[in-house]
C-alpha cells in the first residue's frame, strides 16, 4: 500500500515514515501542504496521513482542494488536540478518519487498514482480459481455463498490466507497483521478471501476451491480431 504522509514536523515526520515503512507500506513525505497536494495529485494513492497545521496551505485547505478535484483517496487526519470542532471541522471537509497525538504505531496502522479496506476490495476484484483471468486476492491466474501458477512478483506483474490492458504501462509505474518506490532496482529486473512471465503465460507458438514498446514500458495484449505491432 502507497500512503503519502503530509506533517510539517520534522521529528514527527521521520518517526511516521518509518515506522509505516517497518509496517510494510510503500511511503511517500511531503513537509507542506502545497507540496502534499501536488503529490497527492500526481500519484495513485492508496492513504495519506495528513497533519492540520502545515505550512504554505493548511491541511483542511489540502483536503478541500484534494476533494475538489474528485480524488477519493482516503484521508486520516492527525490532530493536535482532542477538541471536537477540530475533528468535526476535519470530517466534514472530507477526512476519512482522524488520530489524535499522540498515538500509538498499532492504532495508526488499525486505522489506515480500516479506511483504505473498501477501496482494496474494489480493486482487488478478478481482472478479465481475453483468456487471461488474473484474481489478485486468491493469487491464481488462468489462460483459457487452465490455471498457471506464478510467482508473487510475476502476479504482481501482471495483475498491473492486465488492469489496463491494451495500453503501454511504464517502466517506472511497473517497478514501483512491485517493488515499492523504496526499494532500487536495477534496471534489468524488471526485464528478467517479463521474460519469466512470458515464459508461463504464453501457450507454446501461440499469441505474445505481454510486448515490448521499446523505450517506454510494457503492454498487455488480450485481442487476437494486436501482436502485430510488436
Ligand atoms: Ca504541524
Amino acid at each position: 500500500m502507497r500512503i503519502l504522509i503530509v506533517e510539517d514536523e520534522p521529528r514527527m515526520l521521520e518517526l511516521l515514515r518509518q515506522g509505516l515503512y517497518e509496517h510494510g507500506f510503500t511511503v511517500m513525505t511531503a513537509s507542506d501542504g502545497e507540496t502534499g497536494l501536488a503529490m497527492a495529485t500526481a500519484h495513485e494513492l492508496d492513504a495519506m496521513v495528513l497533519d492540520i497545521g502545515l505550512p504554505r496551505l493548511d491541511g483542511y485547505a489540502l483536503l478541500r482542494a484534494l476533494r475538489a478535484s474528485e480524488r477519493r483517496t482516503p484521508v486520516l487526519m492527525l490532530t493536535a488536540r482532542d477538541t471536537e470542532d477540530e475533528i468535526i471541522h476535519g470530517l466534514d471537509g472530507g477526512a476519512d478518519d482522524y488520530l489524535t497525538k499522540p498515538f500509538s504505531f498499532p492504532e495508526l496502522v488499525a486505522r489506515l487498514q480500516s479506511i483504505t479496506r473498501p477501496r482494496r476490495e474494489k480493486a482487488d476484484c478478478a481482472i478479465r482480459a481475453g483468456d487471461v483471468v488474473v484474481d489478485p486476492v486468491r493469487r491464481t491466474v488462468w489462460r483459457n481455463g487452465e490455471s498457471i501458477s506464478l510467482t508473487r512478483l510475476e502476479l504482481l506483474l501482471l495483475t498491473c498490466l492486465a488492469r489496463q490492458a491494451g495500453q503501454c504501462v511504464s517502466r517506472q509505474t511497473l517497478i514501483e507497483f512491485i517493488w515499492g518506490a523504496e526499494h532500487a532496482v536495477g534496471p534489468g529486473a524488471l526485464d528478467v521478471l517479463v521474460n519469466s512471465l512470458r515464459a508461463k503465460i504464453d501457450a507454446p507458438g501461440g499469441q505474445k501476451r505481454v510486448g515490448t514498446v521499446r523505450g517506454r514500458g510494457y503492454i498487455f495484449r488480450s485481442a487476437a491480431g494486436a501482436e502485430k505491432n510488436a
